[in-house]
């Protein structure tokens, strides 16, 4: 595997690959990974001649300055697993490299900032409203403006994301179309533990007690997707509110069932074509999200 951390040098090497006409997949991450991460590079190695991952704790997206000082940070096990997996190319850049200072100092205003469209109109309508959007003010700009400047650098033909994080997937194929990016955005299934709980990075914050918990999430998810048939979304809805008590140590933040194209909630199954039941939980300060497409 060959490790890039300047922008140019990666391109050069890029572009000679491309000349050669090997075609480029792209899996962007924030590192600290797990086999989540690892199935992207793997199903990308399928479709491609070639794979780029990143590595790259993007100051952008975080809302809150705690979550971003605490992002597990693991390079040395990353590189390790990355190996593991034949990935040909990591790019890990240091923060300058990727954004400048005045972009950073924007930062607070980076809701309305769109500087990073290079000058196309792009919107995204209520995607970036609903869910994730409505709790983390600001964050799928940061995701875009990070996203579409890595896409700009490394020219994939295709990238490779995970369900895990649904909206961003929506998100992400909004802004390849509005900004007519070539780019082939892939969907990849979500990786579980064994006990059902959605692999993520911030897993590792959790304690021991909290780890005990949490596989509920999933529980409760693959429990509705079983029941939804028979039952209203109300109803639905009220399973999950009165799933935990009051003194449990998991937190609904949100639970929404979807349409799986516009990211609205659906009142009555009847009216959508597709849902996604999507749910967002805390516990203390570690924030975990899941979901799962119910048809
Ligand atoms: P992150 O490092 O959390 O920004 O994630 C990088 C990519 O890995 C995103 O496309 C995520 O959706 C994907 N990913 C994270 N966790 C999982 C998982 N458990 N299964 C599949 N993909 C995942």
């Amino acid at each position: 595997m060959i490790i890039f951390n300047s922008v140019e040098k990666l391109k050069n090497h890029l572009d000679n690959l491309r000349n050669n006409h090997k075609t480029i997949g792209f899996a962007p991450t924030m590192g600290a990974l797990h086999q989540g991460h690892i199935s992207l590079i793997s199903i990308a190695k399928e479709q491609c001649d070639l794979v780029v991952c990143s590595i790259f704790v993007n100051p952008t997206q975080f809302d809150d300055s705690v979550d971003l000082k605490k992002y597990p940070r693991t390079l040395e096990a990353d590189l390790e697993l990355l190996k593991v997996a034949n990935c040909d190319i990591l790019f890990a850049p240091e923060i300058p490299e990727i954004y400048s200072e005045k972009e950073l100092n924007d930062k607070k205003n980076h809701i309305e900032d769109k500087t990073w469209t290079c000058g196309k109109t792009i919107d995204f309508g209520l995607l970036d409203k609903v869910m994730e959007g409505a709790h983390r003010p600001g964050h799928f700009n940061g995701v875009a403006q990070v996203v579409s400047k890595l896409f700009r650098i490394v020219n994939p033909n295709k990238a490779f994301f995970g369900q895990k994080d649904y909206q961003q997937l929506s998100i992400i194929k909004s802004m390849v179309k509005q900004l007519e990016m070539p780019i082939e955005i892939i969907t990849c299934p979500i990786i579980r533990e064994a006990d059902g709980l959605a692999m993520s990075s911030r897993n590792r914050r959790l304690t021991e007690e909290e780890r005990k918990e949490v596989p509920s999430i999933s529980k409760l998810l693959f429990f509705i997707k079983e029941i939804y048939q028979t039952h209203p979304i109300n109803q639905l809805k009220e399973v999950v509110a009165n799933y935990y008590a009051k003194e449990s140590m998991i937190h609904v933040e949100y639970f929404e069932i979807v349409d799986s194209e516009t990211l609205l909630s659906i009142t009555d199954f009847k009216n959508s074509k597709s849902a996604v039941a999507c749910i967002a939980v805390k516990l203390n300060s570690v924030r975990l999200i899941d979901n799962v497409i119910l048809y």
